[in-house]
């Protein structure tokens, strides 16, 4: 499509941090390495654009920040990244298209059952996250303990170097899969998630809103949710 600029010409490459299920995990079989609500959903929409597909694990901290779609790293960051006012200063965002919630994960028969049993206990949050922020606003007393993402969060909590993770909601829930974590509250942040563009990149926010209603209006949008999220 003209006007849009592209990191290298004809391709969509989207950046995003994995594994951070079910929205961007490595799959060798899969066409890009990498599959996940976020991927499958970029991927259809960059072939609607009629564009090639790259997915390039990067930091959670530097997407959100904006360095590495403003350093030209990446055209597009699809990260279950939260839209935030402060992360507006930096960075475009598309039409919101996930709304999430932040929780609390804790090991099975733990004696935390909410957020005012965390005095004096340490709590995993992702460095640079929604989560870091609601953390440090309202759970009081507990010891904060940050780490790069969720990999190094689910690998803390199953060590005992953590007594609880706080990590969004639909992020924890495939940790409570096998019974032996679970998650004890949820907190209504209001968060939505956004995919992001560097500033000046319109045209390309623009076609991808247009590209995402369209699959909202055909089904493929809840097709691909279903897939992801039914229980
Ligand atoms: N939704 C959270 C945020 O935007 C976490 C995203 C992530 O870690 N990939 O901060």
């Amino acid at each position: 499509p003209d006007g849009i600029d592209l990191v290298q010409d004809g391709t969509l490459t989207v950046c995003g941090e994995a594994p951070y299920e079910p929205f961007e995990m490595e799959d060798k079989n899969a066409p890009s390495g990498y599959t996940g609500f976020d991927v499958e959903l970029t991927e259809q929409v960059a072939k609607k654009m009629g564009l090639k597909y790259v997915y390039k694990d990067t930091a959670f901290d530097s997407l959100q920040s904006g360095l590495a779609l403003n350093s030209g790293e990446c055209d597009l960051g699809a990260s279950a990244m939260t839209i935030t006012e402060d992360r507006k200063k930096n960075l475009l965002f598309t039409d919101g298209y996930y709304d999430s919630k932040q929780s609390l994960l804790v090991a099975e028969g733990s004696d935390i059952k909410t957020k005012d049993d965390l005095k004096g206990k340490t709590v995993g949050i992702q460095t640079g996250s929604t989560g870091e922020i609601y953390a440090k606003e309202n759970l009081d007393g507990a010891e904060l303990k940050s780490f790069p993402g969720d990999a190094e969060l689910w690998q803390a909590i199953q060590a005992g170097q953590v007594d609880a993770v706080l990590q969004d909601l639909p992020v924890n829930i495939p940790h409570t899969k096998d019974g032996k974590f679970a998650i004890v509250e949820e907190y209504d942040t209001g968060e939505q998630y956004g995919f992001a563009a560097k500033k000046g990149n319109d045209k390309l926010i623009e076609e991808f809103n247009k590209e995402l209603k369209a699959m909202r209006e055909d089904g493929s949008y809840d097709k691909l949710y279903d897939k992801y999220f039914s229980t």
